[in-house]
């Protein structure tokens, strides 16, 4: 028999959306569990950034002063090599937010930061190494889920469960959610190749005739992503991996004397691409957010903004109505209705950056720059667009103070 767990709301995963809502869940006074696969935050790539809505955020939480005090880089201007020239492409400098940047800091390092300030809320429990399998229903009402665990099987029954497992979600399968795919013709290679002192500075992407290269400062080495047209990499493997270090320099010819650290193609990970959005994010007893609700690309570096934002609103809207019992799938609805369309646009804006700017036309001229560059680089105030797009979003949610009573 598997051994049981009651509580008011379980969280499946402990991504950005699911470690956000089980802080501000706890912080409310609402019990909650927070169920994570993994056995720490050290996992697949997901992305480094965190935007200036997110440290806004971090302010109206108290937490700004102390995050800031964690080792990040505060990229202020984004800049894309594109076809060999420099085209600055965002400007956070005018946000009017408190923070004029986006801070890139390692995924792992934000989780722990903001589960270590969960956990003194006592409300609060973070399983690691807790992977739910399964969805327990009674009739059509969820009402809590089987994990695996290192000790065996677990269940928990809960008034509520959230489904923040990312965008392979169980939860949302169990479910029986309608998907809608949005084609994406993109995935990306990922690997590391080490840094030098005297390397240029951190810039965002270098395009070259559709095509991308993106360079991310890890302090000692570069976490590089390389964009590849979807399923091509076969193709890559079949060229042979000198022909893929070239591809590396053609784009970023300082790294040429450090291409051969890639030599071995089990040094290159794939990382797939997708982007799709259920029809309903929510039935009884089950809320969807984050990438479970919504998969983003990488397009833009946009996810983690949402996922926190949605859980913002899931908090700001049910944990008032939490606290004191369970809440209506009326009450669900909200938080998918305030949050569907942000998520609508700016899927639909990956999409035309997928189409127009990644995977655009190429062109024999070498100096070319795609006409969106050139309306950059003319109009310097239309950077500004890209940069509210990147770092606020298009309903910024804010704190509402819920404290425990
Ligand atoms: C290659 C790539 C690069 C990206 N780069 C950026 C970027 O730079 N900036 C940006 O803003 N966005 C980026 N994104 C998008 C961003 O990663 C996502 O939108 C964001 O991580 C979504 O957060 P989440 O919490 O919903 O899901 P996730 O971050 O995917 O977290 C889900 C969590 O659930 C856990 N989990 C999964 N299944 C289970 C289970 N069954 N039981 C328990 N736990 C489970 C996982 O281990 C994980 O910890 C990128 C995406 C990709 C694919």
């Amino acid at each position: 028999m598997p051994e049981k767990l009651q509580t008011r709301c379980v969280i499946a995963g402990g991504g950005p959306a699911g470690i956000m809502a089980g802080y501000l869940l706890a912080r409310a006074g609402v019990p909650v569990i927070v169920l994570e696969k993994h056995a720490d935050f050290f996992r697949d790539f997901r992305g480094d950034t965190i935007h200036p809505s997110t440290l806004e955020l971090m302010h109206e939480l108290g937490l700004l002063e102390e995050f800031l005090e964690q080792p990040h880089q505060e990229v202020r201007e984004l800049r894309a090599v594109v076809n060999g020239q420099v085209v600055a492409v965002a400007d956070f400098t005018r946000l009017p937010t408190r923070c004029k940047f986006i801070a890139f800091m390692p995924q792992w390092d934000f989780l722990n930061f903001l589960s270590m300030h969960a956990k003194e809320f006592p409300s609060f429990q973070l399983l690691m190494q807790h992977e739910v399998v399964d969805l327990t229903f009674d009739r059509r009402r969820v009402i809590g889920v089987h994990a695996k665990t290192p000790s065996g099987e677990l269940e928990i029954r809960a008034d509520l469960v959230i489904g923040a497992d990312g965008r392979n979600s169980v939860v949302q399968a169990r479910a029986g959610f309608e998907r809608q795919e949005f084609g994406v013709p993109i995935d990306v290679l990922w690997m590391r190749i080490s840094k030098k002192q005297d390397d240029p500075q951190q810039s965002f992407g270098f395009f070259q005739h559709g095509k991308l290269l993106v360079l991310l400062d890890r302090g000692d080495y570069w976490q590089c992503g390389f964009v590849i047209p979807k399923g091509g990499f076969d193709e890559i493997k079949g060229r042979g991996l000198p022909q893929f270090q070239n591809d590396i320099v053609g784009f970023a010819g300082f790294l040429r004397d450090r291409v051969p650290e890639l030599d071995d193609w089990s040094k290159i990970k794939l990382l797939t691409v997708q982007i799709n959005r259920l029809r309903d994010w929510c039935r009884d007893g089950l809320l969807c957010i984050g990438d479970s609700a919504h998969a983003m690309s990488p397009a833009g570096g946009v996810g983690i903004n949402l996922a926190i934002q949605d859980a913002v609103a899931t908090a700001n809207l049910l944990a008032e109505k939490l606290r004191r019992g369970p809440v209506s799938v009326d009450d669900l609805r909200k938080v998918q209705a305030r949050r569907k369309w942000p998520t609508r646009l700016i899927q639909g804006m990956q999409v035309f950056i997928h189409r127009r700017v990644v995977t655009g036309r190429t062109s024999d001229r070498e100096e070319s720059l795609p006409f969106v560059f050139r309306l950059l680089k003319w109009f310097p105030v239309l950077r500004q667009i890209p940069a509210r797009f990147i770092g606020i979003g298009l309903r910024p949610e804010h704190f509402h103070s819920l404290s425990a009573e």
